[in-house]
C-alpha cells in the first residue's frame, strides 16, 4: 500500500537503530519515541493522536516489561505494533445487518470524497454475498450525481433507486425515505443511501445529511474520507460526527500516495471504527478493514 510507505520506510529505519543496542537506557528509548513521533506528525497524523500514542510507547518501553525481555529491542517494536492496533480500533469491526430487513446503510462525505463510487463498491460486494441491495440516489446537489450512480449500479448490477423529473427533485430527504419504502416493498435486504457533500463542510448539507438520517433511521451510517485529506482529516471528522453521527468510516483512495495521516488519526480521535479500506477506483477494490493487518503493513 503505497499511503504509507515512506512512514513505513521511517519506522523501519528507527528500528534497525535501535535493534544494534542490546539493554536498552532511558536515552535510547527516548531517541527511539522522538523518532516515531516525527515520522508521524510527518505522515500527517493528528497532533493529539500523536502525543497519545507516544506517550503510551514511552511509558511501556521503559517499563519491566522491555527491561525483562530477552531482546529488548523486539520488545519495543511489538508495543508499538499493538498501539498502532489500538488506534486503528482494536479489533475489526465488520458491517452490521439489521434482524429486520432491509438494512439501510447511509453514507456521508465530502464531495469527491469516494462515496458514489464506494456506493457501487458495496453494491457490488453484496451482491457477491447473496445480498439483494437497493442503491437510492439522494445526492440532488450536483447536476451530474444520479447519473453517475446510476452508471455505477449498472456495472455493480445493482437495482437504483433515482427521483424520476418531476417527481420529488430537488428533495433528498423524501427520495431517501421513499427509496426505503420502496426497497421495503420490492423485498431489498440492503440498501444505500448516496447523499451530496459539499467541498468543505457545510451547515445546509450537514442539515440535509441529518435530516435523512432522521428520515430512514439507518442501521450504519458511514463517513467516507479521502485518504489523502491529510490534517484536514480530524476536523472534518469532528465536523461528520457532530452533524450525522456516523457509526462507521470508509477509508477511501489508500492506493494513493497520501502520507496516510487520516488513516491514523479518524478512528483514534472519533471513536469510530474503520470498516472499509477503498483502494481503487475500479468496483472490485474494496477489502475490509483489519486494524491488526494494516498495522502489520505500516511496521513491515
Ligand atoms: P463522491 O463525490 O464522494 O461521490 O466521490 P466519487 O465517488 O465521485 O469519487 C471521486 C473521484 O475519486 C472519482 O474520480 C473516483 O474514481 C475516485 N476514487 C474513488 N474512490 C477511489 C479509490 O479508492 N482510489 C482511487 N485511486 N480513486 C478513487
Amino acid at each position: 500500500m503505497a499511503t504509507f510507505g515512506t512512514l513505513s520506510d521511517r519506522l523501519t529505519e528507527t528500528f534497525r537503530n535501535l535493534r544494534t543496542k542490546g539493554k536498552l537506557t532511558p536515552a535510547d528509548v527516548d531517541g527511539t519515541v522522538r523518532e516515531i513521533r516525527r515520522a508521524l506528525l510527518d505522515a500527517d497524523v493528528a497532533l493529539t493522536v500523536v502525543k497519545d500514542f507516544t506517550a503510551k510507547v514511552r511509558e511501556r518501553a521503559l517499563s519491566d516489561e522491555v527491561n525483562r525481555a530477552l531482546n529488548p529491542a523486539q520488545q519495543v517494536v511489538q508495543i508499538v505494533n499493538e498501539e498502532l492496533i489500538a488506534i486503528l480500533g482494536g479489533e475489526q469491526r465488520r458491517l452490521q445487518f439489521a434482524k429486520n430487513p432491509p438494512t439501510v446503510i447511509m453514507l456521508a462525505g465530502l464531495q469527491g470524497s469516494g462515496k458514489t463510487t464506494f456506493a457501487g463498491k458495496l453494491a457490488k460486494q453484496l451482491e457477491k454475498d447473496g445480498h439483494t441491495p437497493l442503491l437510492i440516489a439522494a445526492d440532488l446537489q450536483r447536476p451530474n450525481a444520479v447519473n453517475q450512480l446510476q452508471v455505477v449500479a449498472e456495472q455493480a448490477g445493482a437495482a437504483i433507486y433515482a427521483p424520476e423529473p418531476g417527481n420529488g427533485v430537488g428533495d433528498p430527504v423524501r427520495v431517501a425515505r421513499d427509496g426505503v419504502e420502496h426497497a421495503r416493498r420490492a423485498q431489498h435486504d440492503t440498501v444505500i443511501i448516496d447523499t451530496a457533500g459539499r467541498l468543505g463542510v457545510d451547515a445546509e448539507l450537514m442539515k440535509q445529511a441529518a435530516d435523512i438520517r432522521t428520515a430512514t433511521d439507518p442501521d450504519e451510517v458511514l463517513f467516507v474520507i479521502d485518504a489523502m485529506i491529510g490534517q484536514d482529516a480530524v476536523n472534518t471528522a469532528k465536523a461528520f460526527q457532530d452533524g450525522v453521527d456516523f457509526t462507521g468510516v470508509v477509508l477511501s483512495k489508500l492506493d494513493g500516495d497520501a502520507r496516510g495521516g487520516a488513516a491514523l488519526s479518524v478512528a483514534s480521535v472519533t471513536g469510530r471504527p474503520i470498516i472499509f479500506a477503498s483502494t481503487g477506483e475500479g468496483l472490485d477494490d474494496l477489502e475490509p478493514f483489519h486494524p491488526d493487518r494494516m498495522a502489520s503493513r505500516i511496521l513491515d
